[in-house]
């Protein structure tokens, strides 16, 4: 969301959350779309899919993209149990600055 927008992202944080939802943590914090699309940063769109993003700080947001990255490597097969091991470890990483 760019400049001008302050309200609709004050709005946004009480409707999706406004700490990190892995750390905690308030600071640089994205709104990352759990599907992975490709998404207009509008307000709009935001609101008609409150349900699709969660809170993530600049941190976890990355580590989310990298094992988002990863994931797509690994066979149908083996993914979820993937997922698992890979989440386990991006909570493990707690130190936000
Ligand atoms: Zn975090
Ligand atoms: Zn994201």
């Amino acid at each position: 969301m760019n400049n001008g927008t302050s309200e609709y992202r004050y709005m946004l944080e009480m409707f999706i959350g406004d700490e990190c939802l892995i750390c905690g943590s308030k600071e640089k914090l994205y709104f990352h779309e759990i599907h992975d699309v490709r998404h207009p940063t509008t307000f709009k769109y935001y609101i008609a899919h409150l349900k699709d993003f969660i809170p993530l700080c600049s941190r976890h947001h990355q580590k989310m993209h990298s094992i988002l990255y990863r994931l797509e490597h690994y066979p149908e097969s083996t993914k979820s149990l993937r997922i698992i091991s890979l989440i386990a470890e991006a909570i493990s990483v707690k130190s936000c600055d």
